[in-house]
């Protein structure tokens, strides 16, 4: 075993000496000490110490195949003429505390990039704690403070991590894809901290996507008066749909016993399908235009519901605005209940719906990280600790950590 050894594979400074290389349990272990005149005070680094004793610790380090790799270092007990006080001599290749080698830290993370923190864990031989231990402080140090400073467009949505029990309020920016800001519950509370961060930016920001909720709206118009409020169209479109499917719901519960019932039954997805994906083979249109035929409010709330698609891809503000006067009117018309109410809706956010022609962005994009967050918070059993949950959704756009584990 040689110096030059230790220190290309294993990056130990060649100031200390190769002493041997113990074997036990399966383990290798190299020992290796610094003579003392290589050795300086670890507060002053004056080379004016004198030995006053040593104390041994075991560090962890790379693995050799497939056996545990541990650096045991004789360290010194130094007295510093300048400083008049006994300390111990600093270790090099280790963070202060830190029971690996940083060499052994680096290896993590590398390895963090293709396997689960319990991979990790098990190839190494060493506890999930520590691995999630080197994860947090890399990801603490890369990513908890995102950046803020250049925001223009944002999403603004919420996600549920428990059904129903535990949300999540999510901050995107839209020009480069980042999550810049994750706030625990949902509601204009969750968002307060996020308003403190961009402070000084808030100028900047000149568009914002969010659904239709009361709360989100005022937190928005309270805290950025100068940006456009676009109301996102997927979930208008959403929102519909859960409606539509109420709808058919009731109307079918009426015609219980009757063949018509049978019909209804099982249109519920078929219901809420862009037509063009019906399956032809299913017979899913046919299908869909028996239940319409025999069910004309169901017909006419369907019709409505793929009319209302066509807002957002007219050709500019003017025509959607009369569009949408034209589609709240055949709405109100209708006789439906659940149209006239939709309409309603509808007809208070008109200002942020009709945004969507000065700004044309959405929440799509958050919503494609929100599923990334979902099979983060699925796959990741130890997800107890919110701050470095947290800290792996700041690092998804780098995707470096894979989202298991
Ligand atoms: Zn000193």
């Amino acid at each position: 075993m040689s110096k030059t050894l230790l220190y290309n594979a294993f990056g130990i400074n060649s100031k200390y000496d190769y002493l041997k290389t113990d074997y036990e349990k399966g383990n290798v272990i190299f020992v290796i000490k610094k003579p003392i005149y290589n050795c300086q005070c670890s507060s002053c680094s004056s080379d004016r110490v004198k030995h006053r004793g040593s104390v041994t610790r075991v560090i962890r380090t790379l693995p050799i195949g497939k056996r545990s790799t541990f650096i045991k270092v004789i360290l010194n007990r130094l007295e510093c003429k300048n400083c008049g006080i006994i300390r111990q001599e600093k270790i090099d290749f280790a963070e202060p505390n830190k029971s690996y080698t940083r060499l052994f830290e680096r290896y993590v993370l590398e390895l963090s990039r293709a396997m689960t923190i319990l991979d990790v864990a098990s190839l190494l031989g060493v506890s999930w704690h520590v691995i999630k231990d080197i994860q947090q402080r890399y990801l603490g140090k890369k990513y908890s403070k995102p950046p803020v400073k250049g925001l223009r467009h944002i999403a603004i949505d919420e996600i549920s991590i428990r059904k129903g029990h535990r949300y999540l309020t999510v901050v995107m920016d839209l020009d480069s894809g980042i999550i810049v800001y994750v706030g625990d519950g949902k509601g204009s509370d969750s968002l307060i901290p996020f308003w403190k961060r961009i402070r000084r930016f808030k100028k900047n920001i000149e568009a914002v996507a969010i659904d239709m909720s009361v709360s989100y709206v005022s937190a928005v118009q309270n805290n950025l008066p100068d940006a456009k409020l676009i109301i996102d169209h997927f979930h208008v479109i959403k929102l519909f749909q859960d409606k539509l499917s109420s709808l058919r719901t009731s109307l079918q519960s009426a015609l219980k016993g009757t063949c018509e019932y049978d019909i209804l039954k099982g249109t519920r997805w078929l219901l809420l399908k862009n037509p063009q994906n019906l399956n032809e083979k299913k017979n899913e249109k046919q299908k869909l235009e028996e239940a319409l035929l025999i069910n004309k409010p169901l017909a006419t709330a369907y019709y409505m519901k793929e009319d209302l698609r066509q807002l957002w891809s007219q050709e500019n503000k003017e025509k959607a605005i009369e569009f949408l006067k034209d589609w709240l009117k055949r709405a109100k018309a209708s006789g439906i209940q659940m149209l006239m109410k939709f309409a309603n809706t509808l007809a208070a956010y008109r200002t942020g719906i009709l945004a969507y022609y000065d700004h044309k962005i959405s929440t799509g994009p958050l919503e494609g990280t929100n599923n990334k967050i979902k099979v983060l918070k699925r796959n990741a059993y130890g997800f107890r600790d919110m701050g470095f949950f947290k800290l792996k959704i700041y690092a998804l756009h780098e995707a470096k950590f894979r989202l298991v584990g």
